[in-house]
């Protein structure tokens, strides 16, 4: 089909050309995108290959350029292009990966990408996968196996009869944990500030000084593998000693710090992290998928598949799993098949690799920016980095030049009360040339305005 194409032709363009062009959109390009917003809806139809041209002249020029290999902002991956073309390929095949009566091969390769995800995670085997569109979801998905069994517990059952009237849970959250936590806690009905919080130390990991105490009864529990700040992360074994011995329950949230357990240089952060009952995690982060692709993993599996069952004559479970069985969605996109095909690609040693390449990328950050002068604010153990140019004043007009300057892309943030600029390395395209030249830039916007 000459339009399939031309679609390719046009992506593959857009690729080549992103070394070249400024990182964010320039302000026509952005203005181009206003004037468009106020069209009117068509009467008659437009040809295919012109809505394909328009898209591509508005759109291409106005995206962030978050594949290329210096956007460093959030933590956001870039698409490998094993993944890349496997999404194509099954964006053809238009596969409903809910049911395995309706598509057995999107059913197969998203079994073999768990198997796959629990060795190179080393996760307990036994682990129920979900695939869903993200941490946020992937955490929520979780803490509904854990509220589901904690209220048992309690003689109640949640699923059947709801939360009006049930006894009350305990959710202890670390002080300095990520902000969608508290989001899937309110759409939990758990509530969002209807937490108990553990104090955090310099780097927001969990103390694990006193933990016995302020964990002294039946709870769940939310730690985290990877501060999006820092990229420090909690406590394992002491938490799970602590919540193991009243039967409670220890969630993970690793959107990207879960995958420290793939580098045998840096398992020794996450010691432990194997213990807890449920794990939330990204693979459009550090894996490298394209968007979007979040994972939750439960011991459980039972306690997962019960919050989540749906009965329906016109549903035929077979011997195959049923994608859908695990996860709050009913229909969607074969999310699985990206996740194989990246893990396909690249083996335990490729992975390895990605994990180990990036936090070098961030030690040279890290390294280049405490020698041009400026302080970095936190232990560089992983992927990210925080750096200051003296005051918040200074800091914030540092972070606006560099991102006019567009070589590269970095945010803010504030840490210890101070702002601070986040460089988050979490993309496979990132070379060395790439950060020599990102680090050029900040050094150079950063004077700018410390000796303006
Ligand atoms: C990115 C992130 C999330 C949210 O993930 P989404 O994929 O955006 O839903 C949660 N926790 C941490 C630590 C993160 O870095």
């Amino acid at each position: 089909m000459k339009l399939l194409d031309d679609a390719a032709a046009r992506a593959t363009r857009y690729l080549a050309l992103l070394d070249g062009r400024p990182v964010n959109p320039t302000p026509e390009d952005l203005a181009r995108l206003d004037a468009f917003l106020t069209e009117p809806f068509p009467e008659a139809p437009t040809p295919d290959a012109h809505v394909l041209e328009r898209l591509d002249a508005l759109g291409s020029p106005a995206t962030m350029a978050t594949a290329g290999g210096r956007y460093f902002g959030l933590v956001i991956g870039g698409a490998l292009p094993a993944a890349l073309a496997a999404n194509w390929l099954a964006a053809a095949w238009d596969q409903n990966a809910g049911l395995a009566m309706c598509s057995p091969a999107s059913a197969s390769f998203e079994d073999a990408a768990l198997r796959n995800l629990l060795d190179v995670l080393r996760l307990p085997p036994e682990c129920a996968g979900a695939f869903v569109t993200g941490a946020t979801m992937a955490t929520f998905t979780s803490l509904l196996a854990a509220r589901r069994t904690l209220l048992l517990a309690k003689g109640w059952d949640v699923d059947a009869d709801g939360l009006f009237g049930a006894p009350p849970l305990r959710v202890i959250l670390s002080e300095d944990i990520h902000p969608s936590l508290r989001k899937g806690l309110g759409m939990l009905g758990l509530g969002r500030d209807r937490v108990e919080t553990l104090p955090v130390d310099g780097e927001g990991r969990i103390r694990s000084d006193g933990l016995a105490a302020r964990i002294d009864g039946r709870a769940i529990v939310c730690a985290q593998a990877g501060n999006v700040n820092t990229g420090a992360s909690d406590p394992f074994e002491a938490l799970a000693d602590a919540v193991g011995r009243h039967g409670g329950w220890l969630h993970v949230d690793g959107a990207f710090g879960l995958w420290a357990a793939a580098a045998p240089a840096r398992r020794h952060l996450v010691a432990g992290i194997e213990r807890a009952q449920s794990w939330a995690t990204d693979a459009h982060k550090w894996l490298n998928v394209p968007y979007d692709c979040g994972l939750a993993f439960v011991r459980d599996g039972k306690a997962l598949a019960a919050a989540c069952s749906l009965e329906a004559a016109y549903v035929e479970t077979g011997a195959r799993r049923d994608p859908s069985a695990t996860t709050p969605e009913m229909s969607r996109r074969a999310r699985g098949i990206e996740v194989w095909a990246a893990l396909q690609a690249m083996g335990r040693s490729g992975v390895e690799d990605l994990v180990e390449r990036t936090c070098g990328h961030a030690e040279r950050f890290a390294a280049g920016l405490r020698a041009a002068g400026f302080e970095v604010l936190n232990e560089v153990v992983l992927n990210q980095v925080l750096v200051s140019f003296g005051d918040d004043e200074r800091t914030l007009a540092a972070i606006d030049a560099i991102q006019r300057d567009g070589t590269c892309w970095c945010g803010g943030t504030v840490w210890g009360g101070r702002r601070a600029m986040r460089i988050s390395v979490s993309s496979w395209a990132t070379t060395p040339e790439d950060v020599e030249r990102s680090l050029e830039a900040i050094i150079r916007c950063g004077r700018a305005v410390v000796n303006p």
